[in-house]
């Protein structure tokens, strides 16, 4: 393999049509020429943290989606939010557990 010259023009590895730094597709045939960044604004991870916390199973998706990505400031927040997802499901069904148990306990009452 040449080794690549600073201005020479990218090219798609699968047509070989020259494609621009910035495309995330080769327009001729549709490749993925590198992976799209994910949002890692801090309103977007106070967004993905929230619905981690907020409504524990929603939060697993963006959660593993940034955790496939090779960027470690995504995997990061993928790791976070995968984590707070964990611990808000323990937190609800250990709530769910004790208002069960606060009904059978009431309903044995009710039974004497
Ligand atoms: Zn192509």
């Amino acid at each position: 393999m040449l080794p690549r010259m600073e201005n020479e023009p990218l090219l798609c590895s699968v047509c070989h049509q020259p494609v621009l730094a910035e495309q995330y597709f080769c327009a001729n045939c549709g490749n993925s020429l590198k992976e799209k960044p994910v949002p890692i604004s801090l309103a977007s991870q106070i967004g993905i943290y929230a619905l981690s916390l907020l409504l524990p199973p929603l939060g697993l998706w963006p959660g593993i989606k940034y955790l496939a990505k090779k960027s470690p400031e995504a995997k990061k927040v993928g790791a976070i939010a995968v984590a707070l997802t964990v611990l808000s499901s323990i937190v609800m069904i250990w709530w769910i557990f004790s208002l069960f148990q606060d009904y059978l306990a009431q309903m044995s009452l009710v039974l004497q």
